[in-house]
């Protein structure tokens, strides 16, 4: 059963498992629809580089445009595209949405959010090749964001693919660093050129200890593999400045902006500023 006590007053009772297993379908058929007439779209939420102060580029994440129920955001329907396997198609279809509205911006990258299912097979290599040269977006520019639930599927299989994604030239990015169970070791393992520290421990900051501890930790393994370390859900000054303190290299979160609509891209790019990059180079890696 859910908590009532989370604004869910209308929740006169619990949930029964065949009313769960209703609802749970009717969200599939909805979805299957949906992917059908091309509900989705993308919005972006900024990644700005902490010495700089400017954008170095943005996160993809998807919205459903329901005719009905407006915008719904994936915390709503991402569990169902997975459950039902659509989830592929919708993936391919935000890699190849996002590369394209990418290519169309000054040199800014773009992270896209891979799920589990998306690597069950070999297809994510061929639909990121695809997104790339539909698009002509240069392979550097695209992120692509697994969290530590990829990891525990085959690993062999999963770190071939991580590295065959990586010869295409693109980055792989560890998301929501921290929430998982796994171990520091497989970060060796896998050939990650980023980790973002999961916004759990970015709220603790300065109020509990271990989050610090964390951070800290995180912050000593990225600069030893030399990678790049971001705070996730950065909404205070406080939190921004301990991250600098820290050595964090980037941020994101509802501090700089929350995620918005293509066409308000432009605006923030202008009001935040352009990070000057200079090429970072990727990790070095001893496959
Ligand atoms: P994520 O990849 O960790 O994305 C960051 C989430 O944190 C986003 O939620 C973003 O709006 C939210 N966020 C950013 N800054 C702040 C902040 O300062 N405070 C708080 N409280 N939240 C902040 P969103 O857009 O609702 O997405 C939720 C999750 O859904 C994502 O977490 C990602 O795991 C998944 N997702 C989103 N788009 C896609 C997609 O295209 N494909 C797949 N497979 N998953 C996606
Ligand atoms: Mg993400
Ligand atoms: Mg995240
Ligand atoms: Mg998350």
């Amino acid at each position: 059963g859910r908590a009532r006590s989370s604004g869910e007053a209308f929740a006169f009772h619990e949930e029964g498992m065949e009313e769960r297993a209703v609802r749970r379908r009717v969200l599939q058929e909805d979805l299957r629809r949906a992917v059908a007439q091309g509900e989705f779209e993308m919005h972006y939420q900024p990644l700005v580089h902490l010495r700089s102060g400017g954008v170095t580029g943005f996160e993809a994440l998807m919205r459903w445009r329901h005719p009905a129920r407006g915008l719904v955001p994936p915390a709503e329907f991402i569990a169902a595209g997975e459950e039902s396997g659509l989830i592929v198609a919708m993936g391919a279809w935000a890699l190849a949405r996002s590369c394209a509205e990418a290519a169309r911006w000054p040199r800014l990258k773009v992270a896209v959010n891979l799920s589990a299912a998306q690597f069950r097979d070999h297809e994510i290599v061929r639909h990121v090749r695809q997104a790339l040269s539909a698009s002509g977006l240069s392979p550097e520019l695209l992120e692509l964001e697994i969290t530590e639930s990829v990891m525990a599927m085959d690993t062999k299989h999963v770190r071939d693919l991580l590295y065959e994604l990586r010869a295409l030239g693109v980055r792989v990015v560890l998301d929501d660093f921290g929430t998982g169970y796994s171990g520091l070791s497989y970060l060796l393992d896998f050939p990650f050129d980023k980790i973002k520290i999961d916004r759990s421990f970015v709220r603790g900051i300065g109020e509990r200890p271990e989050c610090d501890a964390v951070i800290r930790a995180v912050l000593g393994i990225t600069r030893d593999l030399r990678m790049v370390s971001l705070g996730e859900g950065v909404e205070t000054a406080t939190q921004l400045a301990r991250l600098r303190e820290c050595g964090v290299q980037e941020a994101q979160g509802y501090l700089f902006s929350p995620p918005v609509p293509l066409a308000q891209v432009r605006g923030l790019v202008a009001r935040l500023g352009l990070h000057q990059a200079v090429a970072e180079a990727p990790r070095t890696l001893s496959a």
